[in-house]
């Protein structure tokens, strides 16, 4: 059957391409035209589908992945959920070291796509052996078939974005793209997507966002590692406690820090408004613009583009949760969604 009828091999045919979508509201009277690119349009229904696709397949290209291998990861949840998705189709074992500050219900959703998985505890230093690097390592040392995603030191992860986000954005916003606002975790998203910008048009600004607690802005200004940057934080997949290689810091032209709670608010607030049902690192990216128009960084003539990496059903038992953000401390008369549920 043929695809220009909305049919498909599999599911994976159906990774990237994502929509660029206007926002009208939340940024209604910012100087500058806003756009979203809204990964939650993915099959796995994140950003982390293009790279899962793109690392298994590159594998198998090079030969050192064979159908009954087993593909090892570190995951906050959504890279995760796609190597479950890529190696159910295409016949791969899945074995997952998450991290305990992951939401129950990524957890659960990667074990309903067929993955094992190991909580590893969150509040741990990188090397520590109870670090969900540190444990999949080990697994991977283990198992003699099987191949390691390492997703923050696999350039592969960059080269995603570059070869796909990067030129759909470009294309999508027929080359006038003037800045691009995008969550930084492993860096790959970011420093693909700019590579490729910046390649068509040296002058698009890109800015990423770190969170308070995580070592990449400050690492970002000195090119030193400062452990005193290192403390807790809520949002998930936003921010570091180490240096990725998977991020091109020269690629990145400034960091904006934000807060989780101000980021939680946000994405409650982008649901809302803008119909779109998005995850806690959404509200963090849009936080971040909120902040830069603080600044003054936008001119009317811009366009600005921001990353959605994924969709807000993984954040059901936390961000659109009103106990949890209660619990908190963050649920108060700035929240834009008060429930209105009335019981009769
Ligand atoms: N948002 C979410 C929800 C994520 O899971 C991640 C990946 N850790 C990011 C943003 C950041 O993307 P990247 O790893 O490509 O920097």
């Amino acid at each position: 059957m043929k695809q220009n009828k909305n049919v498909f091999d599999n599911v994976l045919q159906l990774i990237g391409n994502t929509p660029l979508i206007k926002l009208n509201k939340l940024t209604a009277d910012f100087d500058g035209d806003f756009y979203a690119k809204v990964e939650a349009f993915n099959p796995g229904h994140s950003s982390k589908d293009r790279i899962a696709f793109h690392i298994i397949e590159e594998a198998e290209r090079q030969g050192i992945l064979s159908p009954g291998d087993t593909i090892i990861e570190t995951t906050s949840g959504n890279t995760g959920f796609s190597i479950a998705m890529v190696s159910a189709i295409k016949g791969y074992e899945c074995i997952l070291a998450v991290s305990s500050k992951s939401s129950p219900d990524k957890i659960d959703m990667l074990k309903s796509m067929g993955a094992k998985v190991y909580v590893c505890p969150a509040h741990v230093k990188a090397d520590d052996p109870r670090s969900y690097y540190e444990v999949a390592k080990r697994l991977h040392e283990e198992n003699s078939g099987s191949i390691y995603i390492n997703q923050y030191f696999n350039q592969l992860n960059i080269d995603a974005h570059y070869h796909t986000t990067g030129p759909e954005i470009w294309e999508q916003t027929e080359g006038e793209i003037t800045h691009l606002v995008a969550c930084s975790g492993t860096g790959g998203t970011i420093s693909g997507i700019s590579k490729y910008l910046k390649e068509q048009n040296p002058n698009v600004k890109v800015i990423g966002v770190d969170a308070y607690g995580s070592v990449l802005q400050k690492y970002h200004e000195t090119r030193e590692f400062d452990e005193k940057e290192i403390y807790p934080y809520r949002i998930e997949g936003l921010g570091k406690n180490l240096i990725p290689t998977a991020t091109d810091f020269d690629a990145i032209d400034k960091f904006v820090k934000v807060t989780d709670e101000e980021s939680a608010h946000t994405a409650r607030e982008i649901s809302n408004t803008e119909g779109l049902f998005v995850g806690y690192t959404s509200g963090a990216a849009m936080q971040a613009i909120k902040q830069l128009k603080e600044e003054g960084e936008f001119k009317p003539t811009d366009k600005i583009v921001v990353i959605f990496p994924d969709h807000g059903s993984r954040y059901m038992s936390k961000v659109y949760n009103d106990k949890w953000m209660e619990d908190q401390g963050f649920f108060d008369a700035k929240s834009a969604v008060q429930a209105t549920i009335e019981y009769i």
